[in-house]
């Protein structure tokens, strides 16, 4: 846990560094996956599909596994691609992570409403606040839906979030949320069944986040990493120094046999390749950490080290805050 002081550091740079990451990333809106050519209705198949929801700014990918489907937000690229994992079983739903803006999670809450389940529960993957800063605007939407997540992540968001959502609202306004809504229950690690579906949730310490929940789901073969796993044709976020200790989790992650399908933090579902593309890149980060004097130079080295992958702005974004804790 961050004392404090790292804590108002940490904030006070990621509202700097969030501006610059914010007007890097304008030029890619293009991104957004409501191409013409999507498909007009849901089709039942196994590979992950874009669906047609035209009248959103975010994007949804619908994959497919036996009678469970998970639809995965995906947020316009000024909120980072921040996903929101919502997996349908036959007669609920379960919604991993709220957002960080609030158009965007009213968005969430219109295509959650479409689906016509009732949600379970709201479960928040860590305590980094582009997953939760939305939960407000969701829960209105959603009213008495239960939010669960590891204890850890809750101290963390009960300790920083306000400065957090003050941070958010200098750049973002109206956007953000005006209170911190806390996860109200306690999300226990282990194997737990909800409407029919297995899940295995683990705690993973000190990789993107201090604390990061994993959601494994055996029979789908699907594995629910959030921010531990970037896409291999995207940067990735390196918001504190502890690369080999997030490498080892990695390395864990991809011993898991047959789990082919990874839903991330930012970004569409990918695959195994990523856990490889996201070593490499960690190993890079922590070389050029080690000779950096400060934010700029790290940024610089890691987007010279890696001038093909997408979103340069979060670079920025997340060497500010790493630099804070020097
Ligand atoms: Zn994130």
């Amino acid at each position: 846990m961050f004392a404090s002081r790292s804590i108002r550091t940490y904030l006070l740079a990621a509202l700097i560094a969030l501006c610059g990451a914010c007007t890097a990333t304008t030029g890619k809106e293009t991104r957004n996956l409501m191409a013409d050519n999507a498909p007009s209705t849901q089709t039942e198949i196994s590979a992950p599909h874009i669906v047609a929801a035209n009248d959103l700014k975010g994007s949804v990918i619908v994959t497919q596994r036996g009678a469970i489907k998970i639809h995965t937000y995906v947020s316009p690229a000024d909120s980072f691609l921040v996903t929101t994992q919502i997996i349908e079983g036959p007669s609920k739903l379960i919604v991993f992570d709220g957002q960080a803006l609030k158009p965007y999670a009213e968005e969430v809450a219109t295509y959650v409403q479409r689906l016509g389940k009732p949600v379970d529960r709201i479960i928040l993957s860590h305590g980094h606040p582009d997953h939760w800063a939305g939960l407000e605007a969701l829960l209105e939407r959603l009213p008495e839906t239960p939010v669960y997540s590891l204890a850890g992540v809750t101290s963390f968001v009960r300790a920083a979030g306000e400065q957090m959502l003050g941070n958010l609202r200098k750049k973002f306004g109206d956007k953000v949320a005006s209170q911190v809504v806390l996860p109200s229950r306690v999300l226990h690690t282990g194997a737990q069944t909800i409407d029919g579906i297995g899940f295995d949730f683990r705690e993973l310490l000190d990789g993107e986040a201090s604390i990061q929940l994993v959601a494994l789901m055996p029979d789908q073969k699907v594995v629910l990493a959030f921010d531990l796993v970037f896409a291999p044709g995207e940067h990735v976020f390196t918001v504190q120094p502890t690369f080999d200790h997030w490498i080892g989790i990695l390395d864990g992650l991809k011993a898991l046999g047959g789990y082919d399908t990874i839903m991330i933090g930012h970004g569409r579902p990918t695959g195994r390749a990523a856990y490889d593309a996201t070593i490499a890149y960690l190993q890079r980060a922590k070389q050029i950490h080690a000779w950096s004097k400060d934010a700029k130079s790290y940024a610089d080295a890691l987007k010279a080290a890696f001038p093909d992958r997408e979103q340069p702005g979060w670079v920025d974004f997340s060497s500010m805050i790493l630099y804070a804790h020097h």
